[in-house]
């Protein structure tokens, strides 16, 4: 059988792959697609998978042309955050205008995003799509990687990028070490209509383990992350709707009013996912394959999207004629992203194991936001780590 060989080949077809087949430049690319991208939510109804997305991954999707395609009622700036602590009083706010920015995120639903991103990639002539199909296996050696599908066709490519998600195969094969462990928690996604407005501001309870969150959709309406343990989880998702709209009004103090609910809550258990080096021989991890964060930071795309935006630059300088599956580009790309990735995770489980944890981290963690938030310098040096 034929051969068709490829600068790149792309496994995985969720954001990060899209994003990455939209943004390699100077390269031939297969995307391989396990599904169709999801359909898109009827009128008057919201995607129940939302991303806040930050300012410097939205300036990369407005230079591929995908931000000005979304509709202009589907991007929500967030323009506040205000994180309240789990003692009914401590509060810690982020403000857009006092950090100087017009924005702090963009709320937008991840069916409008795939589906923007999918039309983009597929009318670039430099990508080739295959869908829908999925990676079976591959063989990397100092030539090239040759990969078979499942439908047993074959590709070659110099360069095999793994955004196959938290259950990587191309991970897996590429026999990657990972550290992976699950939260013991159910992240509950579900979206409502609201009695009070948002006024664009993003809000957050830590509950002494369990996280809710609550970020602003267009008009009165806002999308829910609740991080629950897996018990209460399941408890709350077999509830009729009135009582999970009782539930999170009694857990929200009443703050945006009334809650009705729309469409119906999904969850999805919440895992962390380590892999301390994302790269191998002419294999390369982006997204969930490469890490895996609590959604409290509502960071782990944001993280995805910055890989991408690393390895295409990286790709995008080499020398004319260099090999991109060149394991010195694949080693600056490891260590170009290996900062970031490792702040993050630090970061979000920090706070997860402090506002989750009894002894010290109890006693300290209302006080330490209160603090905080009395510290500019602190708020402001939070704000630039959130807005690459
Ligand atoms: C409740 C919750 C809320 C979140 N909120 C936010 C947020 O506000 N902001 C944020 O930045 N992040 C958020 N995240 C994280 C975000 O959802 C993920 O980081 C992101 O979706 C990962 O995208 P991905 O493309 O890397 O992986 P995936 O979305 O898992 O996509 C992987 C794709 O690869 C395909 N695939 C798998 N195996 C194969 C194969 N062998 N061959 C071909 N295709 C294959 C799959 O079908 C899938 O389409 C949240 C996560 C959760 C759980």
């Amino acid at each position: 059988m034929k051969i068709m060989d490829y600068d790149v080949v792309v496994a995985g077809a969720g954001l990060a792959g899209l994003a990455c087949a939209c943004s390699l430049t100077r390269t031939s690319v297969a995307l391989v697609a396990r599904e169709l991208p999801p359909a898109l939510p009827a009128d008057g109804i919201f995607d129940s998978r939302v991303y806040a997305i930050s300012p410097g991954n939205v300036a990369h999707l407005e230079r591929l042309g995908v931000w000005q395609r979304l509709p202009e009622a589907a991007r929500t700036p967030v323009y506040g955050m205000r994180v309240h602590g789990d003692d009914g009083r401590s509060v810690l706010d982020f403000d857009a205008y006092e950090a100087g920015v017009s924005a702090l995120a963009w709320i937008v639903e991840d069916s409008r995003l795939q589906a923007v991103l999918f039309e983009l990639a597929s009318a670039r002539p430099e990508v080739s799509m295959h869908m829908p199909v999925e990676l079976d296996r591959f063989d990397a050696d100092a030539k090239g990687v040759n990969i078979a599908l499942g439908d047993g066709r074959r590709l070659g490519a110099r360069l095999l990028v793994g955004a196959d998600g938290a259950g990587s195969r191309v991970r897996d094969q590429a026999g990657m070490s990972v550290t992976a462990s699950d939260y013991g928690q159910i992240g509950v996604v579900a979206n409502f209509r609201i009695a009070r407005p948002h006024r664009g501001v993003a809000c957050q309870w830590f509950q002494g383990g369990p996280v809710l969150a609550l970020l602003p959709l267009p008009g009165d309406a806002v999308s829910m992350v609740w991080s629950l343990p897996d018990v209460e989880a399941r408890a709350l998702l077999a509830q009729p709707g009135e009582r999970v709209e009782e539930a999170v009004f009694n857990a929200t103090f009443g703050a945006l009013g009334r809650l009705e609910l729309i469409g119906t809550p999904r969850g999805f258990p919440l895992r962390r996912l380590q892999v301390p080096h994302p790269v191998s021989m002419r294999v390369a991890l982006v997204g969930d394959a490469a890490h895996v964060v609590h959604p409290l930071a509502g960071q782990g795309m944001n993280l995805g999207l910055q890989d991408v935006r690393s390895l295409a630059d990286i790709l995008s300088r080499r020398e004319p004629g260099r090999d991109p599956g060149d394991g010195a580009l694949l080693r600056r790309y490891a260590r170009t992203r290996a900062e970031d990735t490792l702040a993050m995770d630090a970061m979000v489980d920090g706070l997860f194991r402090m506002f989750g944890g009894s002894g010290i981290a109890r006693v300290l963690r209302n006080p330490v936001l209160a603090i905080a938030n009395r510290m500019p310098i602190f708020k402001s040096l939070m704000v630039r780590q959130a807005m690459s």
